[in-house]
């Protein structure tokens, strides 16, 4: 599964290892997360990651 990272602060969302701080199991891919899911750094939009 691919790994996207925040344009804004560079926080990597790992599919393997989900957003525990976020109740977001591993193993979800970045597409599947909700489409008002946030950076738990600093809460840009999906609109925001890029494919690492
Ligand atoms: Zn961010």
């Amino acid at each position: 599964m691919d790994r996207f990272t925040c344009t804004i602060c560079g926080h990597v969302y790992d599919p393997a290892q989900g957003e525990p701080g976020q109740n977001i199991p591993a193993g979800i891919p970045f597409e599947k997360l909700p489409a008002d899911w946030s950076c738990p750094v600093c809460f840009s939009g999906k609109d925001k990651f890029e494919k690492v």
